[in-house]
């Protein structure tokens, strides 16, 4: 199958509508009811969980037994990729990369589910749509030019050559998928080292991916990784002298290691996002925002919405919007029992999660992240409307949910007197990760303030935190956003080198 760009164009605003919440209006008398959202039904399920799926009908395709092997394979197509191939068979190999991905979403949906344990299908699917058709491909690549009388010079971007990425379980392929585009648009090959917990989804995506670029005539292995990652199979990748660059997608231990690595390193680490709701806000927008935000893919999103700072005056009319719009409130009892399973004792003083503080009285039970509300109310003996997307409750800014980046699709909210308070608070729950931030309010002295405040890659105003990446606003989507290495939201450019060529006077200049 081939896609032209309209086709392209059409499934973007699938996507769009896919995750945007359709609320119908509401009575008076429905107001404590839990509104019906007017999205494909969730189930919290793997559908078709059982079937199995082979990558044999691809055969091995860049997926090799040994890091070792991987490298070489990649360093000798980037060879041949900048030697033979020009700018417009990029262009060529990246279409039929988004073909093929577009063609395979449901599968890859699917399977990155069944192996991860992590997210919701429905959203899984969404994620894959904009991996494949907002990267951003060559069009991101920009020449400079200068020119006067002392002649020409441009600056051209040029390949790194062969990049070593490594990937999380949150976004496993659909990070593989954005980093690849970008890369090879860049006139890059990379090597990936997954997350072992989604290695055969990974393989699988790699080997569609080389698939569709052999079939365009590209060269094999422009795209590789270990079958088996580990982390020696990464100081393998991060000790190589045929790896020009280091990218890292995950929490902060990775970015750390990276960054050691005396290589150029792109960081793109954890987040914890706080939403501030101010007196001025649209209160049933910014529920409903906050609801799309920090419940898709069960809040797996290192953007989603992570912690609420509202208001006192409107905090009631917040959590009314957000009772009405697919939101459950946990009593303090059940907020207790949550925790009770949700979260771990801290007992071996070890960093985990969005910070490297050691001290921290908790972290998160590996077996809830990513885990649907349903089954959180289940696990409570709750009988709740099945269309009950996120768990919200009412704590204290100490609270462990307030401070941890739990990725689970419980919302704490935390009541303010005034506007400096809230801003205060936001800026220590975000633990200096500069990553992003979502504000809702129509004063703009407002959103000014607390954006110079928070100073994050991402500030989003009166959304949900998904348009930060392009899902409902505008701009282009990345999976990698390098918050502590300062690249920003990552694309083709981020993966080049500048390369001056200068032409002084044609050549011709005489000295008089
Ligand atoms: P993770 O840090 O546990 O793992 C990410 C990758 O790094 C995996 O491949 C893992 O094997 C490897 N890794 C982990 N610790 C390492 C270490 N000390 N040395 C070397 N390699 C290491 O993260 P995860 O659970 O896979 O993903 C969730 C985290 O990633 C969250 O913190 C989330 O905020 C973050 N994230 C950030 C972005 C972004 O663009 N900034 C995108 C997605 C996820």
């Amino acid at each position: 199958m081939s896609l032209s760009e309209k086709d392209i164009q059409t499934i973007i605003q699938s996507v769009m509508q896919n995750i945007e919440t359709v609320i119908g209006q509401q009575s008076p008398q429905q107001a404590q009811e839990i509104a019906p959202i007017k999205m494909k039904t969730v189930s919290y399920e793997t559908p078709n969980a059982g079937v199995h799926y082979s990558s044999s009908s691809v055969g091995e395709l860049g997926v090799f037994e040994r890091m070792e092997d991987a490298i070489e394979a990649s360093f000798l197509a980037q060879k041949e990729y900048v030697s033979s191939f020009q700018v417009k068979d990029r262009e060529r190999i990246i279409s039929a990369i988004r073909n093929v991905i577009l063609s395979e979403k449901e599968t890859l949906a699917r399977m990155v589910l069944e192996e991860t344990k992590l997210g919701r299908y429905e959203d899984k699917i969404a994620k894959h749509e904009l991996a494949a058709a907002k990267t951003p491909g060559i069009e991101d690549l920009r020449t400079a030019a200068f020119s006067g009388d002392d002649g020409l010079t441009i600056v051209e971007q040029a390949p790194f050559g062969l990049i070593g990425a490594v990937t999380p379980v949150t976004n496993p392929t659909e990070t593989v998928v954005n980093n690849a585009i970008g890369m090879l648009a860049a006139g890059n090959a990379v090597v990936f080292n997954v997350h072992p917990s989604s290695k055969n989804v990974c393989a699988f995506a790699v080997q569609l991916i080389n698939k569709a670029i052999k079939e365009s005539g590209g060269p094999a292995n422009l795209v590789t990784m270990v079958k088996n990652p580990t982390l020696d199979t990464m100081n393998v990748l991060v000790e190589s002298p045929k790896v020009r660059m280091l990218v890292g997608t995950g929490g902060p231990g990775l970015v750390k290691a990276l960054l050691q690595s005396g290589k150029k390193a792109i960081g793109a680490g954890a987040g914890n996002p706080p939403v501030i709701v101010d007196d001025t806000a649209d209160m049933e927008n910014a529920a409903k925002s906050i609801i799309n935000g920090a419940s898709f893919d069960n809040n797996l999103l290192c953007i989603a919405e992570k912690e609420v700072f509202v208001l006192d005056s409107v905090a009631d009319d917040l959590i009314f919007n957000m009772l009405n719009n697919g939101a459950y409130m946990l009593d303090q009892h059940q907020l207790q029992q949550v925790m009770s399973f949700a979260l771990e004792e801290n007992e071996k003083q070890v960093a985990q999660g969005c910070s490297l503080d050691n001290k921290r009285e908790y972290h998160v039970s590996k077996h809830w992240v990513g885990k649907h509300a349903g089954l959180f109310l289940e696990k409570l003996g709750v009988q709740a409307p099945s269309n009950v997307k996120l768990l919200i409750c009412e704590v204290d800014f100490d609270h462990p949910f307030v401070q941890l980046e739990q990725m689970m699709p419980v919302l704490p909210i935390v009541r303010v007197k005034n506007l400096d308070d809230a801003i205060d608070l936001a800026v220590k729950a975000e633990h200096g990760n500069r990553h992003t931030a979502i504000m809702h309010s129509k004063n703009v002295d407002h959103l000014t303030k607390f954006a110079r405040a928070i100073e994050t890659t991402i500030f989003v105003k009166n959304a949900s935190s998904l348009a930060g990446v392009g899902f409902g606003g505008e701009g282009h989507a990345t999976m990698t956003i390098a918050g502590p290495t300062g690249e920003g939201i990552t694309s083709a450019r981020t993966f080049t080198r500048q390369r001056r060529c200068v032409l002084a006077e044609g050549g011709f200049r005489i000295i008089g």
